[in-house]
């Protein structure tokens, strides 16, 4: 009687490239072989990608195949890449030579020379043989009885309707219906496989491609096709997020989703799960889980037909490369068969639409990115094609931004924020699906990566969904690597505790200020040597030690108002005023007549003080404010440039600027920008400089560039700190392009956010309708971030430092505003009482300076720590 295998008796495990690429990533496979193997006598089935980079490689040498030297080079690149990784892995290398040969005969193989898919498809199979032939011989020698299969032997490509030559061959889908049959058959007795992703048998017997990033489907098809308990997809993130974790630190783990989707997440940009790779499962009812090679004791996400349905906006995801066809019927105006004739030719060229909007006399439709569409000249065809019965017009690169989740019909109107966020930016098409689950925008490529951290903390960081959270969201990526990381920088006010209780013990609320923090902040961007010149913003704090400890780093300043000047200069009575800017927005003409008085550099960013005072300005040299066009920043309230803002002159606006500056006979020597605050890219600043270096250059009196402040800083611990070191090199790389011009900046919170912490003292601690809420003795008239900004600021009990977390408490101030919140959700310890003084780290920027006497309570005292 022959034995037949229970239909659950398969679990499949797929790791990707950087799974496979490191020696203690392939002992974690073992582990989780073994692992698997022992719950209730498993058959363990493993398929690999290719190790990273080596299928980007492989598709180097397909796409320079004319080149014979540089493929055989490639080639031998690539056979030491593998044998090296013998070495790292302790296995002969000679368990590679087959391999190998088979690789070296790939390239002066004649079909290279015509083109031939057939040969394209050996190519980049290579990758997943190695990698695989590489795992079996290292786990064996690790003492793991595993079996290498081929899987062409089981995967089997399946033509499609309309499919092209191209997809036929390098984008195939594959059967996946199994049977007992098959199932008997498999494999033999063998308990421990491990099979290739990415590839398959094509019709004609060759070998066929599943599409870059095919392996996750790969496993899908084993796993239906063995009937599979379930497939594990193990990667280089713990799951599948709210959004892509590498863009938006924010991102949530997503702990249970349901097939659709998951699949409408990966469809839409989540490189995470390859798109095809869902439906088959899906059809067999196989979970899929999403797993982290480095953190194997993590959950990661679930996917399967039991997660409960909950409606609210799940994730974002984006998809760059868009391109966008619009067509312009010429007379044809509702004429029957328009979308046919149109459709009918996408198809004739193999193209498959994605997104479309029509009206009467316009449709546009998104096509996907596909190497399809990169490598050949099918969109010209198309476009030619289509010439015949419309007008076309191609737009790209575009980018489609993606919000997922179910019911988004019924939630249009709580995005309101959300199409204030797309309000600025040109959007081409918008898009809701019929199935409830999608609202797709379509934006210029540039914009979307920007636009996807704001969008999460509009929907989801935010905490303002109407789902349940905690079925749902598990930590943000940013926990999680901070979990794994020591604290990067401990904050300088843990080493302080006693000196800073015994600076509470004075009088609450009271900002102390850590003037060493301020020293180390000045001295790392003093070692920036491509700037010429720092100019110190002190609308950020201008309590007068802080500014006599910058004058003392050498720092100039730049003030905004004749007040701020005022004060400067009765500390530094024989300050330079070259030293000093002023920057005033929509100043009286008598600040600016002060400010001229005192010879210090004056900048205008409209023709009005040109034009209606221009006795002030004659003879002056002047800075001028452009505005580049866009706005960044923490928040909408603090960007400074675009449409939205009062500041800075619109390009546009130039010659009429420049004719006024003439009239007035004064002489535009310096060029400024400032888009914003709170920018932690250091591709901004270079950005600036160039758009200024532009503009300089059509002026031709202009002899520096202030390229603005704006520079962030991590409000949550373990957030990103600046990177000072990229943004040296960043502006270094970008003056020695243009160095004719000096370059100046005029950092504000940079220099002082970290150093200044807020203390403040309990004052009542109570719950209402299971909220708990803890009183403190400073609100938004003494912090005003949280209630303008949404601005997050750490806080914690400074008298219990080290008790427990409790549950999580409202931290909220006197006033009588609802809006007086310090910090919602904050586990601070459950022994919090009356007269705790509690600490608001990183409020050393625009904290005192925002201070008022709102219900006429007293502005906060100010204190400074010294070594
Ligand atoms: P592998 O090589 O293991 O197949 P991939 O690079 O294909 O890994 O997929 C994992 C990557 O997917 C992550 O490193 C992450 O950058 C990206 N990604 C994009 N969107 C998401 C998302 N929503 N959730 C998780 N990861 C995402
Ligand atoms: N190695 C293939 C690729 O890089 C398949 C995969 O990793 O999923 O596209
Ligand atoms: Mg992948």
């Amino acid at each position: 009687m022959i034995a037949i295998a229970r239909a659950d008796d398969w679990i499949v495990l797929k790791f990707g490239g950087t799974s496979v690429s490191r020696r203690h990533r392939w002992d974690v496979i073992g582990q989780l072989m073994r692992e698997r193997a022992g719950e209730q006598q498993a058959r363990v089935l493993v398929v690999v990608s290719a190790l990273s980079g080596v299928t980007n490689e492989l598709q180097a040498i397909v796409d320079h195949r004319d080149e014979a030297q540089a493929v055989a080079e490639r080639i031998e690149a690539l056979a030491r890449r593998h044998q090296d990784f013998c070495a790292e892995l302790q296995v002969d290398a000679g368990v590679l030579d087959a391999r190998l040969a088979g690789l070296r005969a790939l390239g002066p193989d004649p079909r290279r020379a015509s083109d031939r898919l057939d040969w394209v498809a050996e190519v980049l199979a290579q990758g997943e043989l190695l990698s695989s032939t590489l795992g079996v011989a290292y786990l064996r020698s690790q003492g793991l009885p595993v079996e290498w299969l081929d899987a062409r032997d089981w995967l089997h490509a399946q033509a499609l309707p309309n499919q092209n030559e191209w997809s036929r061959r390098l984008s195939v889908s594959c059967r996946y219906q199994g049977d007992a049959d098959l199932r008997a058959r498999f494999a033999g007795d063998a308990r421990l496989l491990i099979t290739q992703g990415f590839i398959a048998r094509s019709e004609d017997g060759g070998t066929a491609i599943l599409g870059r990033g095919g392996s996750d489907t790969s496993a899908a098809y084993f796993g239906a096709l063995l009937q599979a308990r379930r497939v594990e997809i193990w990667t280089d993130v713990p799951g599948m997020f709210t959004a892509n974790p590498r863009l938006v630190p924010d991102a949530r783990l997503l702990k249970r989703l349901d097939y659709e989707e998951a699949q409408e997440i990966a469809s839409t940009g989540a490189k995470v799960l390859h798109p095809r790779c869902i439906h088959p499962c899906r059809e067999a009812r196989v979970p899929i889980w999403i797993r982290d090679t480095e953190r194997p004791q993590m959950t990661g996400t679930v996917i399967d037909h039991r997660a409960a349905t909950l409606p609210g906006v799940k994730a974002i995801s984006s998809r760059r490369g868009i391109v966008l066809v619009s067509m312009e019927s010429i007379g044809m105006w509702q004429q029957v068969g328009f979308l046919a004739d149109i459709f009918e030719r996408f198809k004739r060229r193999g193209l498959s639409v994605d997104l479309i909007s029509s009206s009467e006399t316009n449709v546009t439709v998104s096509l996907d990115p596909s190497d399809n569409l990169v490598n050949s000249n099918v969109l010209d065809a198309l476009c030619a094609d289509l010439a015949e019965v419309c007008r076309v017009k191609v737009i790209t690169p575009c980018s489609a931004v993606t919000l997922v989740g179910r019911g988004m019909r019924s939630l249009l109107h709580k995005l309101t924020d959300v199409w204030t966020e797309f309000g600025r930016e040109r959007v081409h098409l918008v898009s809701q699906s019929s199935n409830d689950l999608n609202l797709t925008f379509v934006v210029d490529e540039a914009l979307a990566e920007g636009l996807m951290p704001r969008l999460h903390e509009l929907l989801i960081h935010s905490g303002a969904m109407p789902v349940d959270e905690a079925e749902v969201f598990g930590p943000s990526w940013r926990q999680i690597d901070a979990a794994d990381s020591v604290p990067r920088v401990a904050s300088w006010w843990r080493g302080e505790r006693s000196a800073l209780l015994a600076c509470a013990a004075k009088g609450t609320p009271r900002y102390v200020y850590h003037l060493p923090t301020v020293r180390k902040r000045a001295r790392a961007l003093a070692d920036v040597g491509a700037v010429d010149r720092r100019f110190y913003a002190l609308k950020a704090n201008s309590n007068a030690q802080v500014l006599r400890a910058l004058d003392a780093e050498g720092f100039g300043f730049e003030c905004v108002s004749q007040a701020e000047l005022d004060t400067l200069f009765s500390l530094f009575p024989r300050l330079d005023p070259t030293r000093v800017l002023f920057t005033p927005s929509f100043a009286p003409r008598s600040e600016y007549a002060a400010a001229l008085a005192r010879d210090v550099w004056v900048t205008v960013d409209s023709a009005y003080p040109l034009q209606q005072w221009p006795e002030l300005f004659r003879g002056r040299q002047i800075v001028l404010r452009v505005d580049p066009g866009y706005g960044l920043g923490h928040h909408e309230k603090v960007r400074t440039g675009g449409r939205e803002a009062k500041f800075g002159l619109p390009a546009e606006a130039l010659p009429e600027f420049m004719a006024a500056a003439r009239a007035a006979d004064a002489r535009i020597t310096v060029l400024h920008a400032h888009v914003g605050s709170g920018i932690l890219d250091v591709g901004h600043w270079p950005q600036v400089y160039a758009q200024l270096v532009n503009i300089a250059d059509r002026i031709g009196t202009v002899s520096a560039i202030d390229v603005g402040g704006g520079i962030g800083v991590p409000y949550e611990p373990g957030g990103d700190p600046f990177d000072i070191a990229a943004f040296a090199r960043a502006m270094a790389e970008i003056k020695s392009a243009w160095p004719q011009y000096a370059l100046w900046i005029e950092p504000g919170r940079y220099l002082v956010a970290e150093a200044g912490v807020l203390l403040a003292r309990v004052t009542q601690v109570s719950e209402k309708l299971g909220v708990r809420r803890i009183g403190a003795d400073a609100g938004m008239n003494v912090l005003l971030r949280p209630a303008l900004y949404n601005a997050w600021h750490e806080i914690v009990n400074l008298s219990r430092l080290d008790d427990p977390a409790g549950n999580a408490a409202e931290i909220v101030g006197p006033i009588c505003e609802t809006g007086d919140v310090l910090g919602r959700r904050r586990p601070l310890p459950a022994t919090t009482v009356e007269n705790d003084v509690l600490l608001v780290a990183n409020a050393g920027a625009y904290g005192f300076v925002m201070a008022n006497r709102y219900n006429l309570r007293e502005l906060p005292q100010e204190e400074v720590l010294d070594d």
